[in-house]
């Protein structure tokens, strides 16, 4: 088996107030260094991979530790290439100059980019947007397509729905390009996500989706569709475990049990990935 895994996190999770208690989430599993990461890929035979930072409570983390542990990992490894945290949030103006208005750190090929976050009522949609956030969001794209970056976004139910998304794809989907990360998660968010995707593939936008999270039936029917409407799509999936979330070897099997040829499980689990984060 031979792997790419297209979206991962790193950092330091820690101690949050989840759900009304105090939780602390993967003491054991949390990969904060290159060693642990260099570990982590031999002991799952994973040949490349993208790194996000966690992001967690606290709105800073993921700008103040997670970028730099992002950074650190990405120049040390081989084959692991990061995805910086940007936020379009005024508040995080300054924090968010430190990365565009400086040179790129080696590796770095991605942008995680997660409306989870925002307050105040902002979305994803750019109606939802006053100047200053705008601004903000415009010079976050000019900076991914200047250098060629892949701009992550989460996708379930309710306010990460695909449908959510247009708006935002109206207006910057020919501009950069998209990896939606769980295609769609939950059995509402995925009924919504393949037709979409297939759609806006169809269309000619440069987009991409990873499996994680999603539930079982998820990537097989996407499969199925773009075996049908546009077999160029299969080129556009990709396998990724968003560990610790997930589990290399549940993510894994998700694709390899699928009724579908090798050559397409090959593309997912690992050729696709390397071909767009080489
Ligand atoms: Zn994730």
């Amino acid at each position: 088996m031979k792997l790419f895994d297209a979206h991962m996190h790193v950092g330091r999770f820690g101690k949050n107030k989840m759900k009304d208690r105090e939780i602390e989430l993967f003491t054991e599993r949390d990969i904060d260094s290159k060693e642990k990461m260099k570990e982590y890929m031999s002991a799952n035979e994973i040949h490349g991979a993208v790194i996000v930072p966690h992001y967690n409570a606290s709105f800073e983390y993921p700008f103040r530790e997670g970028n730099k542990t992002v950074i650190d990992v990405c120049r040390s490894c081989d084959n692991v290439f990061g995805g910086l945290w940007l936020s379009p949030m005024k508040r995080f103006e300054e924090l968010n100059n430190e990365i565009l208005d400086n040179k790129l750190p080696t590796n770095i090929r991605a942008v995680k980019f997660s409306h989870n976050s925002w307050t105040g009522g902002v979305t994803a949609n750019p109606r939802s947007w006053d100047n200053g956030t705008r601004e903000t969001a415009e010079k976050i794209f000019d900076f991914c397509e200047k250098n060629k970056l892949v701009v992550h976004l989460h996708t379930g139910s309710q306010k990460s729905v695909i449908n959510s998304y247009t708006p935002l794809v109206e207006e910057y989907g020919e501009k950069v390009r998209f990896q939606f990360v769980h295609m769609g998660n939950s059995a509402g968010g995925i009924i919504a996500f393949v037709p979409r995707f297939v759609e806006w593939l169809q269309q000619g936008y440069d987009f991409y989706c990873d499996t994680s999270g999603s539930w079982g039936f998820g990537p097989e029917w996407l499969i199925k569709e773009m075996e049908k409407k546009h077999p160029a799509g299969l080129d556009r999936v990709l396998f990724a475990t968003d560990y610790p979330w997930g589990s290399v070897k549940a993510e894994y099997w998700k694709i390899k049990g699928m009724d579908c040829s090798n050559e397409i499980k090959e593309k997912i689990l690992f050729e696709n990935g390397s071909k767009l984060y080489k």
